[in-house]
């Protein structure tokens, strides 16, 4: 396939990287030239513009910042819109608000285009590897075209539903992981002025109800899990920043349909917190050095 790819940054180049080696034609643009050139360097041809990225492509791939980037790449002037053949197919991959997913979806729909929303769970080591997860919104006509492409950048591509469900999955899930994060924190930090180890209680809570994923395979406490940013002086792993987008997403979007998530709000609040304080960059289970008072 011909696949035009916009937005070579962190997660970006690996993925891209990752459909030339599946032996596609990709025609990569970034509006930073050295990702254009890093780009080049692993096989993709670089294009000059949206239009070249999207020139007699079959499917255009997109991984960008936020929404506002998303809409005008797609449908802002001289964009992709304007210059893919209809009927190609978007596979917007970047994590945006559910309003904006469907608004890209219908003025695609609208203009003749197929498009997916398709967020990813998974950082820049799984977009190298090629082992992201893939929450897709979309028709199913869509869906199953845009899988092949998602499988080679992806170790679990799943259909959420229709467009938007993809970014409702993924800003859900991540409003519980902020949440199960801060309160494995708390528990491991009561545990241990208590008396008792981290070792200890992590042997005992990850085989009882407390076990959760925030603490069997990401423990914000030193030791238990070795592969842990906690190990690694919080470096990320998945920063503070990235965890604040998307728990503004998700209160954004439980705010407009008024769904209750007090807890969300709270876990957004002391991300919010940690990133005034200069700490956007640490690693999200670093919110373990705020609870312990260290930060
Ligand atoms: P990034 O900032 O490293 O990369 C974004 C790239 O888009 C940059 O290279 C930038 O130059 C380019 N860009 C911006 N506007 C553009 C435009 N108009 N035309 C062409 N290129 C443009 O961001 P990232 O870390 O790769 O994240 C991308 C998306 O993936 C975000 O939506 C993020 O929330 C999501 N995400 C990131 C991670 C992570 O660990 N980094 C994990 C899951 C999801």
């Amino acid at each position: 396939m011909k696949i035009g790819f916009v937005g070579l940054g962190n997660m970006g180049a690996g993925m891209c990287a990752n459909l030339v080696g599946a032996g596609h034609e990709v025609q990569a643009f970034d509006l930073n030239p050295d990702a254009v050139d890093a780009a080049k360097a692993a096989g993709a041809r670089g294009a000059g513009s949206l239009a070249e990225a999207a020139q007699d492509a079959d499917a255009i791939v997109t991984m960008l910042p936020a929404g506002k980037h998303v809409l005008a790449v797609y449908f802002g002037e001289d964009g992709i819109a304007a210059n893919a053949a209809t009927g190609t197919l978007f596979v917007d991959c970047s994590t945006i608000s559910v309003d904006e997913a469907r608004d890209a979806a219908r003025q695609a729909e609208a203009l003749g285009f197929l498009m997916v929303d398709a967020p990813v769970s998974g950082g820049t080591a799984a977009a190298n590897a090629g082992t992201l997860t893939f929450m897709v919104g979309g028709p199913e006509t869509a869906f199953e075209q845009a899988k092949p492409i998602l499988n080679i950048m992806g170790a679990n591509v799943v259909h959420a539903g229709a467009a938007g469900n993809g970014q409702v999955a993924k800003i859900a899930n991540n409003m519980l992981l902020g949440i199960s994060m801060i309160g494995t924190c708390e528990a491991f930090n009561l545990a241990e002025k208590l008396g008792l180890d981290a070792q200890t209680f992590f042997d005992i809570s990850s085989t009882a109800s407390g076990q959760c994923w925030s603490m069997t395979k990401y423990c914000p406490a030193p030791g238990p899990v070795s592969t842990a940013p906690s190990n690694n002086a919080y470096q990320p792993g998945f920063a503070v920043a990235m965890m604040l987008k998307d728990l503004r997403l998700a209160k954004q979007a439980a705010d407009g349909i008024d769904a209750s998530t007090p807890l969300g709000t709270q876990a957004e609040e002391i991300y919010a917190k940690l990133d005034e304080d200069g700490f956007a960059g640490l690693d999200f289970s670093g919110v373990m050095r705020r609870v312990r008072g260290e930060i």
